[in-house]
């Protein structure tokens, strides 16, 4: 499976399972990426860049970093500092990407413009909670 940013300068292989995505309504996810997000996990071990030039991480907090393109602005991964696993923002996939949508976390947070997806699992906070 294979992705990347809209640009190009940032490319990405996935030679792995990929979970299914969880959405997020935080107001930081939203602030990032202007609105929902949405984040797959795969093994650190199994996610190939194979392009990164346009690569750039930006630290949110001293537990997890943000990839992001710096050419195009394109959101593309999110890493926990202290985790085997890194997790790709879905809608950067080329194609189609075999996985579903297993949650919607942080709930209570979610913006007021839009409804929540009744036929996804929906929790106030972390799906773990
Ligand atoms: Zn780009």
């Amino acid at each position: 499976m294979t992705g990347g940013c809209h640009c190009g300068e940032v490319r990405y292989e996935v030679r792995g399972k990929l979970h299914d995505a969880k959405m997020c309504h935080c107001g930081l996810c939203r602030k990032l990426h202007g609105h929902v997000s949405s984040y797959a996990r795969v093994e650190k071990d199994a996610l190939h860049l194979t392009r990164d030039e346009g690569l750039r991480w930006y630290r949110l907090s001293d537990q997890s970093d943000r990839g992001f393109c710096k050419e195009c602005g394109s959101s593309l991964f999110w890493r926990p500092v202290r985790s085997q696993e890194v997790a790709i923002t879905p809608g950067t996939l080329d194609g189609a990407s075999g996985i579903s949508t297993s949650a919607q976390m942080f709930c209570k947070d979610k913006g007021d413009y839009y409804p929540l997806d009744p036929a996804i699992p929906a929790y106030d906070g972390d799906d773990e909670d």
